[in-house]
């Protein structure tokens, strides 16, 4: 990943009087200070795959920094940040559940603008091996839609034209009454 003026964005990162910095004019600054900014974000992604890194974010995760899944059936499982990509400018931060292990955009409005890319594809994953003792079983209920009460066939929700494409028989073990919508053939 090539960052722009890139002595430039580490001087202006590491608050050092660049040489050159005064021959640059408005617009390169504002490059600059977009380069730092990406700079920043790519070593960042860089530190918390390392052991002080992890060790930072294990401090985060537990004060619940990141937040917490917002599906119900995982019982407000804090959640880790992740990258859908490794490169800057491809999509933002989501935030990955270790129970369910899925990714969700983020709630926050701050946190929903930080590129993914400054997290990286990695980090979660990482996190989880190195410390065995967050990992956390998925919860084996499922969210089971009714309709008054009963239980659906499972052809019923199907979007039009693929509800007929399977009979398939309609018990569901509890003995209860299936709600079926299809017409008796
Ligand atoms: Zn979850």
């Amino acid at each position: 990943m090539m960052v722009p003026y890139y002595e430039y964005a580490l001087d202006m990162i590491l608050d050092l009087e660049s040489q050159h910095a005064d021959n640059l004019r408005g617009e390169q600054h504002e490059i600059v200070e977009t380069a730092a900014e990406m700079l920043y974000g790519m070593i960042h992604a860089r530190f918390i795959l390392t052991t002080r890194g992890l060790a930072c974010m294990l401090e985060k995760y537990k004060e619940v920094h990141f937040g917490r899944c917002p599906r119900v059936l995982c019982g407000g499982q804090q959640c880790l940040p992740i990258g859908q990509s490794d490169v800057p400018h491809t999509a933002t931060v989501k935030l990955y559940c270790p129970k369910c292990q899925d990714i969700y955009y983020p709630r926050s409005r701050n946190q929903g603008s930080v590129d993914g890319a400054y997290f990286g594809t990695t980090f979660p994953h990482l996190f989880l091996m190195t410390y065995p003792s967050l990992r956390v079983s998925p919860n084996p209920e499922v969210f089971v839609p009714k309709v008054f009460g009963f239980k659906l066939h499972h052809s019923v929700l199907k979007p039009p034209g693929e509800e007929a494409s399977k009979g398939g028989d309609a018990k569901t073990g509890d003995g209860k009454e299936i709600v079926a919508a299809k017409p008796a053939t």
